[in-house]
């Protein structure tokens, strides 16, 4: 697989498919890491004496919706908002920006572009085909470059025009296509979890937060690779469901119910339960918060409880190896963080493990205790972290790449 270093891209005009969904509030960005995450990238291509025209989708787009929908979501999504940022980031670069996804006016943009410049389209999301693929799209996107880096690591589990057709088809017209920087250090730190050496035995995984049918599938996985699945979060209760308890009014996938028990039967003793958690009567007034090792009827579940926070501790001690998705509990509310905070805490104090951060929100949470640099690595990409374990390392937009 060829990486940005390898490129002879002199006086060369190079498409970038960078990450640049960044969070946004009225227009304002509210944490810039993705765009300083992609800047080794593009000052190497720079250095080379390139020209750079960056494209990447920036939140959601919702065609299907009618043209209301869909203006809204240009309005509020629109790439310009980042064009100041980037400039400031790149001084002494002049970086320019084209609304335009097609066209005339695109093609000859592109064209006036001079080694050392940077051009940033507007949000390839704007276009419909983008996601699915369309083979004009990613054609008439392809005849801009000479050459094409993948550099956007959260999205490189799907196959959009952006992320799969544009460097299929520069690929196949002998045209240089590599992974950039990111990419590069995310598929190092993710390999490791996948196919996993003895010295990195015992192997751990702890897997929680909300988006518990993005995840489930993932155990499967995870059964055949680790040693022991220690599940926190909403995920809980599908699992406790499974087993016939009582669970209240706390999340459940109930499509997943069968999934789930088989998940244990399978599992041998390695998948971990909580034990106990915190509960509450969360809908109503909060006059319930309690330790309880059921859940029970009108009451939900919001974090692991301090036997289980006992028991992951003990679990974890001796890993040589830990991935980590998903929050243990509602972390963002200070009644709720206990869990989350006790297993970062116990991941960031082992002394010589491989630790990896795949998940977006136990990344905000890492961070927001204290306990982000003590981690090996913490992903950009929470769904593309989980898929590359689910599909054993093979993305669709770090496949494609392959000569
Ligand atoms: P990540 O971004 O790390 O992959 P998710 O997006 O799946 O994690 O989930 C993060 C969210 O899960 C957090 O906002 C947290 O409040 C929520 N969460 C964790 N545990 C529970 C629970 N028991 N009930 C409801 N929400 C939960
Ligand atoms: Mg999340």
């Amino acid at each position: 697989m060829k990486i940005v270093r390898d490129l002879d891209v002199k006086g060369k005009r190079v498409l970038v498919r960078v990450d640049f969904n960044v969070p946004l509030k009225d227009g304002e960005i509210r944490d810039d890491n993705r765009m300083v995450a992609a800047l080794p990238t593009i000052k190497e291509l720079l250095n080379k004496g390139a020209s750079v025209i960056l494209f990447s989708h920036l939140g959601k787009i919702k065609h299907k919706d009618g043209e209301e929908a869909i203006k809204e979501g240009k309005t509020k999504n629109n790439m310009q908002y980042l064009v100041d940022h980037l400039a400031s980031l790149l001084p002494g670069v002049n970086v320019s920006f084209c609304n335009d996804l097609r066209g005339k006016s695109l093609k000859e943009t592109v064209s006036a572009l001079k080694p050392g410049e940077v051009l940033l389209m507007q949000n390839t999301r704007y276009e419909a085909g983008e996601q699915k693929n369309d083979p004009e799209l990613a054609k008439e996107w392809a005849s801009l470059a000479d050459a094409y880096v993948m550099d956007a690591f959260g999205t490189s589990h799907r196959k959009h025009a952006s992320t799969y057709g544009v460097p299929e088809i520069l690929k196949a017209q002998g045209k240089p296509v590599a992974l950039g920087f990111l990419v590069e250090k995310e598929v190092q730190a993710l390999s490791r979890c996948v196919d996993v050496k003895d010295e990195d035995r015992p192997y751990v995984a702890i897997l929680g937060g909300l988006k518990v049918s993005d995840k489930i599938q993932v155990i499967d996985s995870l059964l055949k690779k680790c040693d022991k699945i220690l599940i926190g979060g909403a995920m809980t209760y599908t699992f406790k469901k499974a087993l016939g308890e009582d669970v209240g009014i706390s999340p459940v996938e109930d499509d997943q119910l069968d999934y789930a028990r088989r998940c244990l039967e399978e599992a041998d003793g390695k998948i971990i339960l909580p034990v106990d958690n915190i509960v509450t009567d969360a809908f109503k007034d909060w006059t319930i918060k309690k330790v309880s090792k059921e859940i029970g009827p009108g009451l939900e579940g919001m974090d692991i409880g301090p036997e289980t926070i006992k028991l992951f501790q003990e679990e974890l001690k001796g890993a040589k190896m830990v991935f980590w998705n998903g929050p243990m509990g509602v972390f963002e509310q200070s009644d709720f963080a206990a869990g989350t905070i006790a297993v970062a805490e116990a991941i960031a104090n082992l002394p010589d493990a491989f630790t990896v951060i795949g998940g977006g929100d136990s990344a905000a949470a890492a961070a927001q205790f204290g306990f982000k640099d003590d981690f090996s690595h913490v992903s950009t990409g929470g769904g593309a972290s989980l898929e590359m374990i689910e599909t054993d390392g093979k993305l669709p937009g770090i496949e494609v790449i392959r000569d």
